[in-house]
């Protein structure tokens, strides 16, 4: 059976799971396919993240940042994407486990693996040792509803670019779909109203009492992520690891 969404993130490594943060966010449903193999799990400390002053483990953050992705309101699966359709609607994505999904938007952040898009009239391929799609700098393609974030849109190689590159095309998705958007922002009560504006789209005034909570309830899952040191060891370059 087909699966419909209006967004289809492949690949939820770092770029992927940030573009869904906004897309969800925004009320568009959406899906992360990823078939868990981010390219930041081989790190050893990630140290250049901005509001990490001693770094944090890579690991850590690639699994917060897919349970941000949740709370958002993101679907996510573990599976490998095959190939990707395009006619005048929108998409048609397939799984290696035979699973469909229709979408009226792609966003593809696999890194350097492109396959599976290689049967779409219009996207264009770059070739330099590793292999990139061919987009502007908002990640569109020559493929209206087909965007490409991260590393595979040729994004500098730092997990910081490459999120904020996610997060860039999946504002510009928001855009073109005509979805009422403004900053999303969080503001205190009042910071719009009491200049009798109102609460732009995409946007949420809260008072004190639900400012309060929210942050208690921040502080207490950030104390139960850093509790103890994360568990997991670096995945080794295959060459090393003996596995090339
Ligand atoms: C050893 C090492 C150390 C690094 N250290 C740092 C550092 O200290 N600081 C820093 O800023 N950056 C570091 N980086 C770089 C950082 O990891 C990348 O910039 C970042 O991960 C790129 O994000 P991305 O989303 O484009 O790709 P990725 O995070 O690699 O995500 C791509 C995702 O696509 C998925 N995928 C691929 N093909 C498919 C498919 N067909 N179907 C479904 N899913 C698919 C993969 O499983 C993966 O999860 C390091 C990289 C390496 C290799």
């Amino acid at each position: 059976m087909t699966e419909t969404r209006d967004v289809v993130i492949v690949g939820g490594g770092v770029a992927g799971l940030t573009a869904g943060v906004f897309t969800a966010r925004h009320g568009l449903e959406t899906t992360v396919l990823d078939s868990g193999e981010s390219i930041l799990r081989r790190n050893a400390h990630l140290e250049n993240v901005p509001g990490f002053p001693a770094g944090v483990n890579a690991r850590l953050y690639l699994d917060m940042l897919g349970d941000q992705a949740e709370r958002a309101g993101c679907e996510r699966e573990l599976a490998e994407v095959t190939s990707v359709a395009a006619d005048d609607e929108g998409f048609v994505v397939e799984t290696a486990a035979g699973a469909d999904f229709w979408a009226d938007y792609v966003i593809a952040a696999t890194k350097n693996t492109v396959d599976y898009l290689r049967g779409i009239e219009g996207v264009g391929f770059v070739d330099r040792g590793k292999t990139f799609v061919d987009c502007n700098e908002y990640g569109e393609t020559g493929v209206d509803g087909l965007y490409v974030a991260g590393r595979l849109a040729e994004k500098a190689y730092q997990t910081v670019v490459c999120a904020g590159h996610g997060a860039e095309v999946a504002t510009r998705l928001l855009d073109e779909d005509e979805r009422p958007f403004y900053h999303d922002w969080t503001v205190p009560e009042d910071y719009f109203t009491g200049r009798g504006r109102d609460v732009p789209p995409g946007c949420e005034e809260i008072d004190a009492a639900e400012r309060r909570r929210r942050e208690a309830e921040s502080v207490e899952l950030m104390q139960e992520y850093f509790a103890e040191p994360y568990g997991e060891e670096p995945v080794q370059h295959p060459s090393v690891a003996g596995d090339d």
